[in-house]
């Protein structure tokens, strides 16, 4: 048997209800702040992501989908090709390639899959979905300002709780210029000198690589060795430090709580200035529902202008998980169960559906040829508020018995004010 491959999954009813619900809810968000929609491809030449999210990064080392396009193993360029492992290399992409640049500051969202060969687990898959935005443009367009990341933040805040998330947290912290990371690194790698023997493979490896990367670093037998390291904070820049603490500043204003976390710098090598997660307690070891940062030279490292940025992304399949219990009264169960009743009452029961359907009313159709206590029974199964039953003399009436399947309250109903009856 031929079945969904390890770390895919299908998305069902009704929970793809609660999926649709919160795709509304964040455009709606990104609407009141003036964030549109862009749709990049789901694959891209792998060269995007290597670049962008960097060689020594988990995701690019270990993770990705990558193949040998055959089309265009002949040419000489580009013919190594790679799911997307995120979405802010192929935004930045499309920026450049289609100069993006003349329309100011670009204020855009997604939502769609990502893909990553990570080991699969509750609220870890390999193909996941992220919603996810940037705010990008010239710096003269103001895509630098610490007023663009609060926004960003406070956008987020006013997201999770309109999704009915209150209990989170957001981590701050500030992973400096590349000036400032250059030292922070040079810092690190002495420090990480006399004592990476005893680190796990990866870090040894990125002791000598990238060393901001052994802060990625999950192995436990570790951490008591990263805790002793040096922090960036202590190598901020007067420009980075003011940026971060004109960041804070606005979010105090605003009312948006927030900690810092110094040992936070995300698994990417992009990520300049501003880094951040948000942890939701509910979600259990894989806490993190979504992360983000500003990345001011990436649109330089992939051959555009100077487009300074800041973005995130929302993991939405802990973001369903997070609202499970609390979202169950947004799946909207059908108002009404038209039952058929005898041969020939299917025409006039659809008849009744297609004019209630026009009301607006939520209609579940049943058949003829089904005994009462066997509609009645599938009506109870949809969740239906009433049946309505449509019989030979009902017909002949032009009134149909409608009974409120909770109360078991039974009427007869004049065609003409049905609709009214069924949604007051
Ligand atoms: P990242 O930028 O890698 O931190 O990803 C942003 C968010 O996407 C995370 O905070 C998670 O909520 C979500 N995410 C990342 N990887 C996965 C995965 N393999 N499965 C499910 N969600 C994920």
């Amino acid at each position: 048997m031929i079945k969904a491959v390890r770390g895919t999954r299908d998305l069902l009813p009704p929970d793809t209800a609660l999926w649709n619900f919160v795709e509304a809810a964040v455009r709606d968000v990104f609407r009141a702040y003036n964030f549109q929609e862009i749709r990049t491809p789901i694959f891209e030449e792998t060269a995007l992501f290597s670049r962008s999210v960097g060689e020594e990064t988990d995701i690019v080392s270990k993770e990705m989908y990558t193949w040998e396009d055959r089309g265009r193993a002949a040419s000489d360029k580009g013919q190594s090709l790679t799911l997307r492992p995120e979405n802010t290399a192929g935004v930045v992409r499309a920026y450049i390639e289609h100069k993006m640049w003349d329309r100011g500051l670009n204020k855009l969202y997604y939502i769609g899959p990502q893909f990553r060969r990570e080991r699969p687990q509750k609220g870890r898959y390999r193909q996941f979905y992220q919603i996810g935005a940037e705010a990008i443009g010239p710096p003269s367009a103001g895509s630098e300002s610490p007023a663009r990341d609060a926004e960003i933040l406070e956008m987020l805040a006013t997201l999770l709780d309109r999704l009915g998330i209150t209990d989170w947290n957001l981590e701050l912290n500030s992973v400096g210029s590349p000036g400032d990371r250059a030292r922070f690194n040079e810092a690190l790698r002495k420090a990480l000198e006399p004592v990476k023997d005893k680190m796990c493979g990866d870090c040894q490896r990125r002791a000598v690589t990238n060393p901001l990367r052994v802060f990625d670093c999950k192995v436990p037998g570790d951490q008591p060795i990263i805790e002793k390291l040096p922090r960036i904070s202590q190598f901020l820049g007067d420009d980075s430090r003011e940026h971060f603490a004109a960041v804070q500043q606005i979010l105090t204003t605003v009312g948006v709580p927030f900690s810092i976390n110094s040992r936070l710098v995300r698994g990417l090598d992009y990520y300049t200035r501003t880094a951040f997660e948000f942890t939701h307690g509910a979600l259990g070891a894989q806490n993190a529902i979504l992360g983000g940062g500003r990345y001011d030279g990436l649109s330089e490292a992939l051959g555009g202008p100077s487009a300074p940025g800041i973005g995130f992304a929302i993991g939405e399949d802990r973001l369903v998980m997070s609202i499970k219990e609390t979202a169950e009264s947004v799946l909207r169960k059908p108002d009404v169960y038209i039952a058929p009743l005898g041969t020939g009452t299917n025409a006039p029961a659809a008849r009744l559906a297609r004019e209630l359907r026009q009301h607006d009313a939520v209609v579940e159709l049943g058949d003829e040829s089904f005994r009462l206590k066997k509609s009645f029974e599938t009506a109870t199964k949809a969740g239906a508020k009433y049946i309505l039953i449509v019989g030979e003399n009902e017909v002949k009436a032009d009134a149909f018995a409608l009974k409120n399947l909770t109360s078991g309250e039974q009427i007869s109903v004049a065609r003409g004010e049905l609709a009214e009856k069924i949604q007051g």
